[in-house]
């Protein structure tokens, strides 16, 4: 034990998250889908403050060859007016609240007939917004964005009133056509400068300690989630296991250090009692050889709850001899990772399949933008 370092060392692999994480975190337990929509949110505010604010932004706002000259004018000045309105709605504890429906969700439609919506909500400030979780769930973040940004636009005001999707107003046929081109508009920003990635994500967050003779110190860890499953229940998150996996770990000697490694693996989103259920802790001693790490397993614990389910035990630890790392659950918080910044073969391809899908998505049919299936 002498030969550790007073001095502890920590590494925090980020992962290739990038600047879209959501401002809020929150106790885990909750749908994922939930979690995404509040990553698209914060994607949107960061995106509409990016242009509102700023005169050379704003005379940008809306340019394309595709939209008439008089269109571009109206949606800017609709854009200043209505953009600080809709920042200040989503944010702080009032802001307009989300609710994830399974049944499908109707409004009128420009026929009058009743027309399922992937998202609708009454106009004006008070009210939640609905999203059909079906829906959402097969959405990549831009088509989330979208999405939100246009059901935002119907929660402000503008000349006085709320717009609502079927009324006429200045140069467009209606108002789902405005409120349309300013969320692709917005989509089109948010892409362009970084505020929404290409895939949604969840991170599960840990404080995180080690102690030896008698000295500490301790990081937060945020842990990428993986998800086994295509409904979101089930999943795994991880310490020190995977190459991109943060954790914390001590120094022995110039070649070796002990590390934290943690395996949780949720087999129904915290549902109940389950076999599947554990969490697996262990203090590996990993050591650099020519050939690159060998490791050793020096003490392991297994766990048989989730620490980030609600009712369960949120701290977890194991020592080794005068080493014992401890952690504490933090929360969990949707994301949206940008993998542009990865260069590999296959990223790019299913890229631009995703890109392909997407556009394929944005262009169905004229009232195909406003998600009716
Ligand atoms: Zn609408």
């Amino acid at each position: 034990m002498t030969n550790f370092r007073k001095a502890f060392y920590i590494i925090i692999s980020l992962y290739s998250i990038s600047s879209a994480a959501s401002g809020t975190v929150i106790g885990n337990g909750g749908d994922p889908i939930f979690e995404f929509l509040n990553a698209a949110r914060s994607s949107m505010v960061e995106t509409i403050r990016s242009v509102v604010f700023k005169k050379e932004e704003l005379d940008k706002f809306c340019s394309s060859d595709k939209i008439e000259m008089e269109k571009q004018r109206f949606c800017r000045h609709f854009f200043e007016i209505v953009g600080p309105q809709i920042i200040e709605l989503n944010r702080g504890q009032d802001r307009t609240k989300f609710a994830l429906k399974e049944e499908a969700l109707y409004v009128e439609g420009p026929d009058g007939k009743p027309m399922a919506v992937a998202a609708r909500t009454q106009l004006g400030p008070l009210g939640v917004v609905e999203f059909h979780r079906g829906s959402v769930k097969t959405m990549i973040p831009t088509q989330v964005l979208f999405l939100i940004s246009h059901e935002s636009q119907h929660k402000v005001e503008f000349e006085g009133k709320s717009i609502s999707d079927n009324q006429e107003i200045g140069p467009f046929a209606d108002g789902r056509e405005l409120l349309d081109t300013v969320a692709s508009a917005l989509t089109e920003v948010a892409k362009k400068k970084g505020f929404i990635g290409s895939q949604f994500g969840i991170q599960d967050i840990f404080d995180c300690s080690v102690e030896a003779d008698d000295s500490s110190f301790g990081a937060r860890i945020p842990s990428a989630r993986r998800f086994s499953s295509d409904d979101l229940m089930s999943y795994e998150t991880s310490m020190g296991k995977n190459p991109t996996d943060g954790t914390v770990f001590l120094p022995e000697t110039s070649g070796s250090k002990l590390l934290l490694r943690m395996m949780i693996s949720e087999p129904n989103n915290c549902g109940g009692a389950h076999v599947d259920r554990f969490n697996q802790v262990q203090i590996v001693r990993s050591i650099s050889t020519d050939e690159g790490f060998e490791e050793e397993v020096l003490a392991e614990r297994m766990f048989f709850e989730n620490p980030m389910c609600p009712q369960a035990k949120h701290d977890f630890g194991i020592s080794y001899e005068q080493v014992s790392f401890s952690c504490n659950y933090f929360g969990s918080t949707g994301t949206t990772s940008s993998q542009y910044s990865v260069f590999s073969k296959e990223m790019k391809n299913s890229l631009s399949s995703l890109e392909s899908k997407k556009e394929s998505f944005l262009s169905r049919g004229s009232p195909a933008l406003d998600f009716y299936f």
